[in-house]
């Protein structure tokens, strides 16, 4: 049995700045997201063979999770799965437009490069209240931007997903204070596009 672990970061906390400050960074990756995968793996000791799925398999189908922890695995289990992919999707020196098949189904999906940018932007900033900016993809490959409360996950909507942007006010305040739309707006300077489009391409090869 193997409880879940905080999966380290790829890159330093201060890799990210000035677009994400490295106080920021820290407290994030290791109180925030820490506290998710502690009581995600409280939860699943109730139901230790559990510990045995992926928590995305978790979250793909909650029905299937024994009803005393659906609600802390929905929390704490997305917590952790929104988080890890939060973590991926940024890298330092990145930035610019997507690429690859992503870029066309952008294209295609939405007019252009801009006019995705915009809708994502609009979506996450004008979500009310905690919870997290999405695009995701459907198992043909089709693209949608939607926005989900709390650590809700597009898995759980049979959807995957490629672009995770956290506007819990913990992602932001601290630099940004009360303005998401400038946190929104620098995020953009760190989205690691090819790491996006291998995500792409496994959401509907599968
Ligand atoms: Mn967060």
């Amino acid at each position: 049995m193997n409880k879940h672990e905080l999966p380290k970061l790829a890159y330093g906390y201060a890799a990210l700045e000035p677009h994400i400050d490295s106080k920021t960074m820290e407290l994030h990756h290791s109180k925030h997201h820490q506290a998710y995968v502690d009581k995600f793996n409280a939860a699943l000791d109730k139901h230790p063979e559990l510990f045995s799925k992926p928590v995305e398999a978790l979250l793909k189908d909650l029905s299937k999770v024994p009803e005393d922890i659906r609600t802390a695995v929905r929390n704490h289990g997305g917590g952790h799965a929104n988080h890890s992919l939060y973590w991926k999707m940024m890298a330092p020196n990145s930035g610019g437009e997507a690429q690859g098949e992503l870029a066309v189904a952008i294209g295609n999906e939405f007019g252009s490069f801009e006019d995705f940018k915009k809708k994502l932007s609009e979506t996450t900033v004008g979500h009310f209240g905690s919870g997290w900016g999405w695009l995701a993809a459907d198992a043909k490959g089709k693209l949608s931007i939607f926005s989900l409360s709390n650590q809700d996950s597009p898995l759980s909507q049979g959807l995957s997903p490629i672009l995770a942007i956290d506007v819990w006010e913990h992602a932001y305040y601290l630099k940004y204070q009360n303005k998401r739309a400038d946190y929104v707006n620098a995020i953009w300077n760190v989205i690691d596009w090819k790491q996006a489009d291998k995500l792409y391409a496994s959401a509907f090869k599968k």
